[in-house]
């Protein structure tokens, strides 16, 4: 198949208008990802009853969009997020990396493959807030200090803009002029397989593109990802296309504004884990907005060990590494790996270091 048909979904096809008018609300919502769904539901936890949150997608569009995802979140971010769902379709509990043809390094893990869109719908039901459709065009800060959002359906002025609307994010676009160091386009195809509780990574020459991953999926099915270009969809196959941002941006708030998840940039450069990242900042910056300190919630950002940015330094310098020094990096760590096996081959292997450690802690903590 063709990688230049796949399907990018990022696109703006599908909006519509329904109609003008100028609605007001105290918070506003941009999205409703899981970043988006997050922050609804956290607001309506804290009993912040004024909130509109705006989705550009149609419900059967909104699934589409969701679904072309591995779906893996770890326990420790569904649990720090205060996210629990109904819709886990497997257990995951080891995570195997192979670079370059060799035996794989496995880590222990614990997390899941969702049902994301079933467990958006499920987190949005719960949450209070008036749910909008309509795409934001544009963003403007009025003198008063409110936000003005410019939407296909009318505008919508608010107190407090979230903006959980992903990598092409208008909000940060308009209200920060940043974007995110990368935007990695990334298909995703479900294939027949035998889905075991394994996240798999596939690294070097020998795998198109140097980089894929399969992840058990529903019953008898395999969702595999790698960069659009590079790789192959079986025909007839389940698939499409989004971009994954990384490396984020300088700063995600604003008096009144909060960026989250990919708006942020937020993902995780080694392991493309976003899910937790949305659903946790998402929640922050929902408790930000009640409390009115955003200066917290940026600190938290740069704080927070899923977001830091050593991983993206490592990133670049593993982009920079030779097919020889993948496979010396790899041999001794092969089988299980552990913090004593990584500690032994980060001192004989020093100039590899920064890698292993980036690597080590974002199958920790970064999905
Ligand atoms: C192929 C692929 C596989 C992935 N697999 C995994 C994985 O297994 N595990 C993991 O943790 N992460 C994975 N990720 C990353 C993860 O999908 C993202 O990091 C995560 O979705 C970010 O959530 P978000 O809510 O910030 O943004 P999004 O999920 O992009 O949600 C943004 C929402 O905002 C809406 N929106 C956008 N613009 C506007 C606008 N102007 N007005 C109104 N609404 C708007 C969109 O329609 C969308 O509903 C994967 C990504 C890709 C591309």
């Amino acid at each position: 198949m063709n990688l230049d048909a796949v399907v990018f979904v990022d696109g703006t096809d599908g909006f519509h208008s329904d109609g003008g008018g100028t609605s007001r609300c105290r918070v506003l919502v941009v999205g409703s990802g899981p970043a988006g769904a997050s922050a609804a539901l956290r607001l309506s936890r804290l009993g912040e009853g004024d909130v509109i949150v705006l989705e550009r997608l149609s419900e059967a569009q909104h699934r589409r969009y969701h679904s072309i995802c591995g779906e893996a979140v770890s326990d420790r971010a569904m649990r720090l997020a205060g996210v629990s769902t109904s819709h886990v379709l497997r257990r995951v509990s080891s995570i195997e990396i192979s670079m370059r043809g060799s035996p794989p390094a496995r880590v222990k893990v614990r997390g899941s493959i969702v049902d994301r869109s079933a467990m958006l719908e499920e987190m949005l039901g719960a949450s209070s807030a008036r749910r909008v459709k309509g795409a934001a065009r544009s963003v403007r800060r009025l003198p008063e200090g409110e936000f003005e959002v410019e939407t296909s359906s009318g505008a919508i002025v608010c107190d407090v803009l979230i903006g959980a609307d992903g990598a092409h994010s208008v909000v940060r676009r308009d209200v920060f002029g940043t974007r995110p160091e990368r935007l990695d386009p990334i298909v995703n195809t479900v294939v027949p397989g035998k889905p075991d509780g394994v996240l798999r990574f596939f690294v070097g020459d020998g795998v198109p593109g140097g980089y894929r991953w399969e992840f058990p999926s529903g019953e008898g099915s395999m969702s595999v990802g790698f960069p659009k270009g590079l790789g192959s969809v079986p025909e007839g196959a389940e698939h499409g296309a989004r971009n994954i941002p990384t490396g984020r941006v300088p700063k995600a708030w604003e008096d009144g504004c909060l960026l989250a998840g990919d708006a942020a940039g937020l993902a995780n450069p080694f392991c493309y884990g976003g899910i937790g990242a949305a659903l946790l900042s998402g929640r922050k910056a929902a408790e930000a907005a009640v409390s009115g300190d955003y200066k917290g919630y940026g600190g938290w950002v740069d704080r927070d060990v899923m977001f830091s940015r050593r991983f993206m330094e490592a990133h670049r310098q593993f982009e920079k590494w030779t097919e020889e020094d993948i496979e010396d990096a790899a041999k001794p760590l092969a089988g299980n790996a552990n913090i004593f096996k990584g500690l032994v081959a980060m001192a004989r292997r020093p100039k590899f270091a920064k890698v292993y450690l980036a690597c080590w802690m974002g199958f920790r903590v970064g999905w």
